[in-house]
């Protein structure tokens, strides 16, 4: 995903438009399984050496719940916006540790494309966050026979046993 830059320059102010679809496999280079979508729709314009950017980042992929471990299709719908400095391609002065820190800095972009793979997947690493549920009040497994509580109890009774990690400190503080 790329967006030419002097295009965007030449509407002078005004938005661009582009829209990006393909697979998360192809783009961001990680495995999504079987239901593998992206589209993103992204603004952009250019004022001074400011390039505007704002958007929509869609997904559809292949996710593992959290809490029941099922496999679910899960969609992501998030909105991205991010300003970005333009430089001319071909600095002739700066030390080559103030050149080194702009090419670490990802929204300093050179040359006439901005790249957005490396941004997009950010976002889309961010937006999918540090757990996936099937859906929101998804109640898991039992962590003692392993059913999933979404089809219903399965006749344990909560706290009977205890945790094999648990047990060790039940056994080390042992009830006076
Ligand atoms: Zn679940
Ligand atoms: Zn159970």
């Amino acid at each position: 995903m790329k967006i030419y830059l002097p295009e965007v320059r030449q509407k002078q102010g005004q938005v661009s438009s582009y829209t990006f679809a393909g697979k998360i496999t192809d783009s961001f280079g990680l495995e999504s399984g079987p239901s593998d979508r992206l589209q993103v729709k992204a603004d952009i314009r250019i004022s001074g050496d400011k390039a505007f950017l704002e958007g929509t980042l869609e997904a559809d992929l292949t996710a593992n719940c959290s809490r029941c471990l099922k496999e679910f299709n899960r969609h992501l719908d998030v909105d991205f916006s991010e300003t970005f400095t333009l430089q001319e391609e071909i600095s002739s002065q700066g030390s080559p540790a103030a050149l080194a820190s702009e090419a670490a800095n990802q929204l300093t972009v050179r040359g006439d494309y901005l790249y957005l793979d490396e941004y997009l997947r950010q976002v889309f690493l961010l937006a999918q966050g540090y757990r996936s549920l099937c859906r929101e009040d998804c109640r898991g497994i039992c962590p003692m026979c392993g059913v999933d509580l979404n089809n219903g109890h399965c006749g344990c009774v909560q706290g009977e046993e205890v945790d094999p990690r648990l047990k060790v400190l039940k056994d080390y503080f042992p009830r006076s």
